[in-house]
């Protein structure tokens, strides 16, 4: 398995931070052969930045388990739409780095500055992985309204960049039952009718869904029924993640899936592109 979304180092002041021996003995207890390690740059995720050079100096020791990506804030370099990112994407790329994220400035989606961002990453063949947020103000992460409509404007203009979505703000948005209160959270339920995820999912190429953490979790998973069609139906536009940040944090993804496999409920294709193919594709592996 290849995982798409992991940490490491200190995400909060009372709890001890996950190191890379952390991180493979999960990685080797999970069956996770590879993951990419997500660096956290932008001030509102936390006190402790997790700096881009700090996952390479971690990847130069096993370049074999690890896939790094490199992190960067639209607003890093002037705070301006027109700041040029290229030359560092490059060095990032040319130091092994595989996409960009986890995008966590809390800016509107379609906010020039992130547009811009947005462009030179799709200019340098990196895919961008953000954390979807339901307002500016008081979280982090990119921010849009209910329904995703900045989110699918930043999809048709910007065709050349590759899209990762992550986070409730996102996965809320896999029914269409939904309301302000319900969408920056976990909600619960049968899905009677898709939601935006799934429509934009099919009608954008450049769109994927990142299933870490509880929001992805929570997406496949509240209708099992509906999980298990969502799965095989876009086997193609999903990738297995587990969001590891903590020690010893729960990851209830890894039984759902091989168990789904097991019990004859997605199929092997879907599972090994869900778990493998489609990482190995969008990351340029
Ligand atoms: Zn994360």
């Amino acid at each position: 398995m290849i995982d798409i979304h992991t940490h490491l180092g200190r995400i909060a002041l009372n709890e001890p931070a996950v190191d890379e021996h952390e991180l493979l003995r999960r990685m080797d207890e999970l069956g996770i052969e590879r993951t990419a390690v997500l660096p956290l740059i932008s001030p509102e995720t936390g006190f402790f930045p997790s700096t881009t050079e700090k996952v390479l100096e971690v990847y130069c020791r096993h370049p074999d388990r690890i896939i790094p990506f490199c992190n960067l804030d639209p607003r890093n370099g002037g705070n301006s739409p027109d700041t040029d990112f290229s030359k560092v994407l490059k060095e990032y790329k040319e130091a092994g780095c595989k996409g960009v994220g986890e995008l966590t400035a809390n800016l509107y989606i379609d906010d020039p500055r992130y547009m811009n961002l947005f462009y030179q990453c799709g200019k340098a063949h990196l895919p961008v992985l953000f954390h979807l947020a339901v307002k500016v103000g008081g979280v982090y992460g990119p921010a849009d309204d209910k329904g995703l409509p900045r989110l699918e404007k930043v999809l048709s203009k910007l065709p050349d960049t590759i899209f990762i979505g992550h986070a409730m703000g996102f996965w809320s948005e896999i029914s269409s039952k939904v309301d302000e209160k319900t969408r920056g959270g976990y909600p619960k339920g049968p899905i009677k009718s898709p939601g935006r995820v799934p429509y934009l999912l099919k009608k954008y190429p450049n769109l994927y869904g990142d299933l870490s953490a509880g929001s992805g979790f929570n997406a496949i998973s509240r209708d099992p029924e509906y999980g298990y069609k969502f799965l095989e139906e876009f086997q193609d536009k999903l990738l297995f993640g587990t969001d590891i940040c903590h020690v010893n944090q729960d990851v209830p993804i890894v039984p759902y899936l091989k168990n789904a496999l097991k019990e004859g409920k997605i199929s092997r294709t879907a599972f090994e592109k869900i778990t493998r193919k489609n990482a190995e594709k969008v990351l340029n592996l």
